[in-house]
């Protein structure tokens, strides 16, 4: 492992935490059970379990255990949501409203249900990240059925006012959706204070296992109907078919209990982690700071650096730590990320830029590390391309 680069791109995904593993283990070949047996103790025990990981899950949220509906990541959950609302409310109105810096998981959804008749209307954001509240009041409209704005972005970081945008929706009776996917255990979320009705849950960016995460679901004012959009046994009040994957379950609910009970201590140390890497590379000429500067997750840095192809830079970079990068210089195929585009500063989109994603096994000496890297990789790219 030594030899492996540092790993800082933990809003892709994260290590499973070692205490997430030993709790979901005896769940692959002890209790095995389906939760939905109820003739025997196979399945007694490990109905127990999964009410148990979704009471951990809706006390996180300020939501009720039925309220949680089990899906297989927050993608499936963004879908069940977007799609699950449109067409029970079409008859109500076919008008969708989302942001421009959405992840796929939400913008795709949405195009496809344009295809279909409805119509979407993609805001764009203000040049820190943040959504324009004044823009999103004139955009609502009678027959808008649906208000989708992510928690906390997986590029930059930016952290939306969750509470503003569901008041606002609450007024009008219109539903709210927001995808919490890099949110969940790193920021203070709560549905009835901010007034969410739907909200898309992973375990993956959370120190838990991928394949697992959840969609909530309101049952109380109002109580949101969703068309379900895998048919079949009935599980999880029939919104959501399937056999229920009780080890991650299980992972899922402790990688949760784990980061709430850190949050707090956890995010001054990743803040200190972040700024200690940011006072080092800022030092350098023409580096840029993508996204809110206080309004985000804790351990994201996004920077974009003039005078390097974005190609050459990752390449630099590989051998040393594993971030995501990209760049929009013609001369290599990396298109500018549409993230990055709704920042609308067309000269930054030339720029080579780099995510940084620090998370909970991240030590100050390996930013120190890849801080030194990182500037001898962007002076010598400079160099290089000065002396062509
Ligand atoms: C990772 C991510 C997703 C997709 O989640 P999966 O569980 O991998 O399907 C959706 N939205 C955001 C904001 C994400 O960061």
């Amino acid at each position: 492992m030594s030899n492996r680069p540092i790993y800082l791109d933990c809003h892709a995904t994260t290590p499973v935490d070692e205490r997430v593993l030993a709790a979901m283990l005896p769940y692959f070949t002890e209790k095995f059970g389906n939760p939905a047996s109820i003739s025997h103790i196979y399945g007694w025990e490990t109905e127990a379990s999964v009410r148990q990981a979704r009471e951990i899950l809706a006390t996180a949220i300020n939501a009720t255990p039925e309220e949680i509906v089990f899906t297989s990541g927050a993608t499936e959950a963004n879908n069940l949501a977007i799609k699950g609302v449109a067409e029970a409310y079409f008859p109500k109105g076919q008008h969708i409203i989302t942001i421009a810096t959405e992840h796929h998981a939400v913008l795709d959804p949405c195009n496809y249900l344009k295809t279909l008749g409805f119509d979407i209307t993609i805001l764009p954001v203000k040049a820190d990240g943040l959504i324009d509240l004044t823009e999103l009041e004139k955009a609502l409209r009678d027959d808008t059925i649906l208000v989708s704005v992510m928690a906390a972005n997986n590029e930059i970081g930016v952290l939306q006012p969750l509470a503003e945008i569901g008041g606002m929706c609450r007024d009008r009776h219109i539903i709210f959706h927001t995808d919490a996917a890099q949110a969940i255990g790193k920021i203070p979320l709560d549905v009835e204070a901010m007034n969410i009705d739907l909200m898309s849950l992973t375990a993956h960016k959370v120190y838990g296992p991928k394949g697992i995460g959840a969609l909530y679901v309101r049952r109380r004012n109002p109580r949101v109907q969703l068309a379900p959009q895998q048919h079949g046994g009935g599980h999880e009040r029939g919104m959501r078919s399937g056999t229920l994957y009780t080890p991650q379950i299980v992972g899922f609910a402790k990688a949760v209990e784990i980061a709430l009970s850190e949050q707090t201590t956890e995010n001054q140390r990743l803040t200190q982690l972040r700024e200690r890497l940011w006072s080092q590379l800022s030092q350098l000429e023409g580096i840029h700071l993508n996204g809110h500067p206080s309004q985000r997750l804790a351990g994201n840095l996004n920077i974009s650096i003039e005078g390097v192809d974005g190609a050459a830079l990752g390449l630099g970079l590989q051998p040393v730590v594993a971030v995501s990068s990209g760049s929009a210089c013609s001369s290599t195929k990396t298109a500018p990320s549409h993230v990055l585009s709704a920042l609308g500063s067309p000269e930054k989109l030339a720029y080579a830029s780099i995510r940084f994603g620090i998370g909970r096994f991240n030590t100050a000496e390996e930013i120190d590390l890849v801080a030194k890297h990182a500037i001898a990789t962007i002076q010598s790219l400079r160099k290089q391309a000065s002396l062509v």
